[in-house]
């Protein structure tokens, strides 16, 4: 069954019939094949990867969802951007647009749709446009710091990213504010096979001209530098070199100042020159061994970039300061801990200077205090990552990603409700189908209780699991790392570099102080709570994103692959939930504009109202009183079948 001419399958799965995973899956296949990338469950979207460019994107295609009846037009991005940015806009309700999917799903090219699609049709004027211009260029400087090629995708952000677009009382973009979570920095020094550090070590020595290659003291090929994955420095379809450029001019259009930028590429190169430094064992008379650097040059070469004493790099390095209240003790450290040390020394460098550069976007692209604002979120977040080795990060990752399933779940039902509420509708849990519950009284929390149970089903949506792991978490982020770290930011601090001394302000001893410093862990729990209740008190639309297929290739289909995904979103139960109460709404405007044909009264005139109008053709078609809810502005359709009917019968009369 279609709704719309020219559309494969159902463009809605709350329209499946029947509803099953087969027939949910080969309704994506189906839509897949025949390049339909978009469904809907509802006013969920669901994004198949297509892995190709289709010619569904830009100015035409925009201005035609601006122009929209949204059930008019095929399912598309566009359409839930619109909706989103309306209701921002007429409707005074602050947005937030939540995006997941698993690795390669299509997430980040998803916010960047709707990022586009809203900077397109959000005003218009000099100073708007330059505001559009810094909040789109932020992408291609977040990406080329914190993306990186992996397995699974080549452009795989290793962060995650919450963005606030702040507009004014008209809609006109204002500027916004970029959180970002947990960078993966092990990345800096290790990479799996067939992996590739962040991408702006390749575009540096790639796209850097002789010149600045020499000021860096950096060489171009990429197998000079340890912490490169010697096997691969190219990636196919990118060309690092252009992106560098890319990224200069991005970081210019955004505010940065040509110093600025010349102290980002100084300590991206510093972080490659780091790794380079060579430990050895050096022998001591005591027959404790500890460690030493094999050849200077190195450690003088990072020395008179950044205005540091050679010394204090080497005792940063080798050796680790423990101090407590009454004493300081000074401890060699073998050459596995040096190493050690160094590596937790560039990740640290590298991870801070991420921060930075974030912070530095949104002194650009922040808005005063004072102005009234309305806030549209974009969270583009990592998916679930199920690697072989499970590290702390993926351990967070997947935290992150149950507190979303979570928000996800009790949104649609808030929503459900809400929109119910709002157009005058009562009692809508005790009208809601067997299908999804048992008979009974039912209530809000016997409704919250059977969706635990569905979803509890799947391993992800244990709470206990998240508890667990978090214990063990913990225990990895012990102290050891921490007491290393700390004598390596009072080096740092003694810098000369502007930036890098900025980014360990910990060294300086008026600030210094032996509290310890909140664990990764503790802050990454913290700042998911703000963001979900950040979340909470916003109107929420969700792009479910599916991979599917392995390989980043189009056209191929896995139907089990696409199974795990359709199970761990929830999809089937979203469409359920949806199914429960009424399956369908519309806006009496463009459904009278569908269905008028269907009545005498309305067809080929109708000068009374939009609902009117739609009493009347329902009316005359007999449809059951139980079937139809009038609400405010829109008309509710409680069963599939009904809406079927109406669309046969429209097919009659064309
Ligand atoms: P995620 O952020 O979920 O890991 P990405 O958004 O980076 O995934 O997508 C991975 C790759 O898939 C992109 O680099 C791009 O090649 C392709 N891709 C994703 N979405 C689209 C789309 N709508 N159209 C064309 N290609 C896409
Ligand atoms: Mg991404």
């Amino acid at each position: 069954m279609t709704l719309l001419e020219g559309s494969v399958g159902v463009e809605d799965l709350v329209l499946l019939e029947p509803l099953e995973q087969e027939s949910l899956l080969k309704n994506l296949q189906l839509r897949y094949e025949n390049r339909e990338i978009y469904t809907y469950i509802g006013n969920v979207l669901v994004s198949v990867n297509p892995y190709q460019q289709l010619p569904i994107y830009g100015p035409e295609f925009i201005a035609k969802y601006w122009d929209y009846t949204f059930y008019e037009l095929k399912p598309h991005i566009y359409a839930l951007a619109n909706v989103s940015y309306l209701s921002l806009r007429d409707q005074d309700r602050d947005q937030c647009i939540l995006i997941t999917g698993e690795s390669g799903a299509g997430k980040t090219e998803a916010s960047k749709l709707v990022m586009s699609y809203v900077a397109a049709v959000c005003g218009k004027g000099e100073q708007v446009n330059s505001v559009k211009e810094q909040l789109l260029q932020s992408n291609p400087v977040l990406e080329a710091f914190g993306n990186a090629k992996t397995i699974r995708n080549n452009n795989s952000s290793r962060f995650g990213k919450y963005m606030d677009i702040e507009f004014d009382f008209k809609g006109s973009p204002l500027g916004g504010v970029i959180t970002s979570y947990l960078l993966e920095k092990s990345r800096v020094v290790k990479q799996l096979e067939g992996e590739r550090n962040f991408h702006i070590f390749y575009q540096l020595l790639a796209g850097a001209d002789a010149q600045l290659l020499k000021a860096l003291k950096l060489e171009k090929d990429t197998r000079n530098y340890a912490y490169l994955n010697r096997k691969l420095s190219r990636v196919d379809g990118m060309d690092d070199a252009s992106n560098f450029k890319a990224v200069q001019r991005a970081m210019a259009v955004i505010g940065f100042s040509e110093e600025e930028i010349r102290w980002v590429l100084e300590v991206t190169a510093l972080v490659l020159k780091l790794g380079n430094v060579e430990l050895e064992d050096e022998f001591q008379a005591n027959g404790i061994s500890a460690s030493g650097i094999r050849d200077r040059r190195g450690v003088q070469e990072i020395g008179e970039m950044v205005g540091l004493k050679s010394e204090e790099l080497e005792r940063a390095l080798c050796s680790r300061t423990v101090e407590t209240a009454k004493e300081k003790v000074v401890t060699a450290l073998s050459v596995t801990q040096a190493q050690y040390a160094q590596d937790a020394l560039a990740k640290n460098i590298y991870s801070r200077l991420f921060n930075w550069i974030v912070n530095r976007i949104n002194e650009s692209i922040k808005v005063g205090t004072g102005e009234k604002k309305k806030v549209m979120g974009v969270l583009d977040i990592y998916g679930f990552e199920i690697l072989e080795d499970n590290s702390f990060e993926q351990f967070v990752i997947n935290y992150c990603n149950e507190k979303l399933q979570q928000v996800f779940i009790e949104m649609t039902l808030k929503e459900e409700q809400e929109e119910y509420k709002r157009e005058n509708q009562q009692g809508i849990l005790a009208m809601l189908d067997e299908e999804c519950l048992r008979p009974g009284v039912v209530s809000d929390s016997t409704f919250l209780a059977k969706l635990n149970q569905l979803f509890s089903k799947h391993g992800h949506y244990e709470s206990k699991v998240t508890q667990n792991a978090q214990r063990q978490y913990d225990h990895t982020m012990g102290l050891g790392c921490f007491r290393i770290c700390h004598y390596a930011g009072k080096a740092m601090w003694k810098a000369q570099h502007p930036l890098l001394r900025s980014l360990f302000p910990e060294g300086d001893p008026k600030q210094a102080s032996l509290k310890r410093p909140p664990t990764a862990g503790s802050q990454f729990k913290n700042s998911v709570a703000i963001l979900m209740k950040n979340l909470y008190s916003k109107n929420p639309s969700y792009i479910r994103c599916i991979k599917p297929n392995e390989h980043q290739q189009r056209g191929q289909f896995s139907l089990e692959l696409v199974a795990v995904q359709v199970r761990y979103l929830g999809l089937l139960e979203n469409v359920r939930v949806r199914r429960a109460g009424f399956a369908y709404r519309q806006r009496y405007g463009p459904f009278l504009e569908r269905y008028r044909l269907l009545s005498r009264s309305t067809w080929p005139h109708w000068n009374g109202g939009d609902r009117e109008g739609v009493e009347k053709v329902l009316e005359e078609l007999s449809i059951s009183s139980e079937e139809l809810a009038f609400g405010k502005t829109k008309i509710f359709i409680r069963s599939p079948r009904t809406l079927f009917y109406l669309e046969e019968q429209r097919r009659l009369r064309l």
